[in-house]
């Protein structure tokens, strides 16, 4: 496909009905960097679409009109930077094609008001209502698939995907994490403007929050006075330093468990913002539902995408079941087995497979814990009071630094009742039969016919959700994904979606 330069919004239209294609789109105002060569390329190996970068300062934006004519043009090389780096499309247009004159089906957007009015939006009158204008034009004309957008900017990407829900526009947004410079500032177009002692400034600023953003990770706490006094110190100008709630930008709370540090400081005429986001742990998703849901497999893939740890909680109960047999341990004596359960160990580890094994007492049993014998005596155990209370325990004991995947009945409920996100992972009656009939590991594909397994099925939902000890239930902040009708991948994907819309992709640097 040939690579086109466009300039004026008509010939957008003949272009999209041209290529046969989504639509990747990566707004920028130019005086492209590694931050916007970044987003280029990662639109580019995400998928196959055509990638469209459009380049346009938009003048909606700014407060001040001499950072308006200083904002610095470089379209030559911001042309061949995006050719060589992916884009198919570049969009140049102008004030007049933006905003014509006489066209009253412009719509002039107020940002709202709760993300608007904080950080940034305090000094900078009217520039995310002047985002927000911008991008809704732009998105109605390119009509892209996705939207590709910097975390640098957290609060524009807060307020864009507010717009997009709100006006309920059919794109997603992908976001990357911020891109620094060699020395740890965030790389910006405006950083040609720094003078030597500004940047030194900024790079000061820059590594007081890397350092918050550690201290944080020990003491779990922070302290913005010292911050602030710290910089002062240095003659650094602040606009402000928030610590927030990433989501709502209201103050953080003692209990979230990632929350914002973001600051703007003042060198010269250039003001530059800076964030990190704080950790208590590593981020946890807790995915529950009933059997036939899919659950594990989809699980597992999780896992492996995110890197993050699958805590099987299944394996667990079946490796405490392999445990009792081997040490002929009466688990109906349930008093007795308080006192045994103190000098059991069970952790996970990953293995060569790059598949993970399960260790109790130091045998890895993940073999063994299959076998029918198992099986058949792994839903008794797992009923025991004394059993689910000193299991979720060791589960919240693995989950104390996060970082981790964890799939069962309760997991959202019980378990782990702060996880970042939580998924119900249900299936109707019918499909979940259906799935089991066609397995062809499982002897019901051949024995029993689908009536049956659909009462079978009904059977052990009403067990599962009205048992004594952790029912099976969705915990109110769950998201419910049915999956009739979808493919593994495509619910590994959706969950994903989902986990990135909660996490930013920041929180894994550093
Ligand atoms: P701008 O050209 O400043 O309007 O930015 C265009 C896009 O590039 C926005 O989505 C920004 O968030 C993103 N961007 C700019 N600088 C960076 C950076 N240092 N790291 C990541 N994304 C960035």
């Amino acid at each position: 496909m040939k690579k086109v330069i466009i300039r004026k919004t008509e010939e957008i239209e003949n272009w999209r009905k041209n290529i046969n294609s989504e639509i990747n789109f990566i707004p920028t105002m130019g005086n492209l960097h590694n931050g916007h060569i970044k987003l280029i390329s990662t639109a580019k190996n995400d998928n196959s679409n055509l990638n469209l970068v459009s380049i346009f300062i938009n003048p909606l934006q700014f407060d001040n009109k001499l950072d308006l004519e200083n904002y610095p043009k470089t379209i030559d090389n911001d042309i061949k930077i995006s050719f060589s780096n992916g884009a198919d499309a570049i969009f140049i247009p102008s004030n007049e094609d933006i905003y014509p004159p006489n066209n009253k089906n412009i719509k002039f957007l107020k940002a709202p008001i709760e993300l608007s009015s904080a950080l940034c939006g305090l000094n900078r009158i009217g520039h995310f209502d002047g985002v927000c204008t911008v991008i809704y034009r732009l998105l109605n004309l390119v009509k892209p698939k996705n939207l590709y957008l910097g975390e640098k900017d957290w609060q524009q990407l807060l307020i864009l995907k507010n717009l997009v829900q709100r006006k309920k526009l059919n794109v997603a947004i992908k976001s990357i994490p911020t891109q620094r410079d060699f020395d740890g500032i965030p790389l910006s177009s405006r950083n040609v403007h720094l003078s030597k002692n500004e940047r030194r400034l900024i790079r000061f600023f820059s590594s007081e929050l890397l350092e918050a953003k550690k201290t944080f990770e020990h003491k779990k706490k922070i302290n913005l006075k010292e911050i602030i006094k710290k910089l002062s110190e240095k003659k650094i100008s602040i606009e402000y330093l928030e610590h927030l709630h990433p989501h709502t930008l209201q103050k953080a709370r003692l209990e979230d468990n990632i929350s914002l540090l973001a600051g703007a400081i003042r060198c010269g005429e250039t003001r530059l913002i800076d964030h990190v986001f704080l950790m208590k742990r590593r981020p946890i998703i807790a995915i529950d539902g009933p059997a036939g849901s899919g659950k594990s497999t989809v699980t597992k893939l999780i896992a492996k995408k995110l890197k993050l740890l699958y805590l099987d909680t299944g394996a667990m109960y079946r490796a405490l079941s392999w445990l009792m047999i081997k040490d002929s341990i009466d688990y109906k004596k349930e008093k007795k087995l308080q006192n045994i359960f103190k000098d059991i160990s069970i952790v996970f580890k990953s293995n060569t497979n790059e598949k993970q094994d399960v260790y109790i007492n130091n045998y890895c049993v993940t073999e063994e814990i299959r076998s029918q014998q198992i099986s058949s005596i792994v839903s008794k155990i797992s009923s025991l009071k004394e059993v689910r209370k000193f299991l979720v325990e060791e589960q919240r004991k693995i989950g104390e630094s996060g970082g981790l995947v964890a799939e069962g009945r309760d997991i959202g409920t019980t378990v782990f009742p702060n996880a970042e996100l939580k998924i119900f992972l249900t299936a109707s009656i019918n499909e979940r039969a259906k799935r089991r009939k066609s397995d062809k590991n499982s002897k019901d594909s051949q024995e029993i016919d689908l009536h049956t397994l659909k009462e079978l099925i009904k059977k052990r939902d009403f067990e599962d959700s009205n048992r004594e000890i952790s029912p099976l239930m969705k915990a109110n902040d769950a998201i419910e994904v049915i999956t009739d009708g979808y493919s593994i991948n495509e619910v590994v994907d959706k969950i994903i979606d989902l986990y990135n819309e909660k996490i930013p992709k920041e929180i894994e640097i550093n």
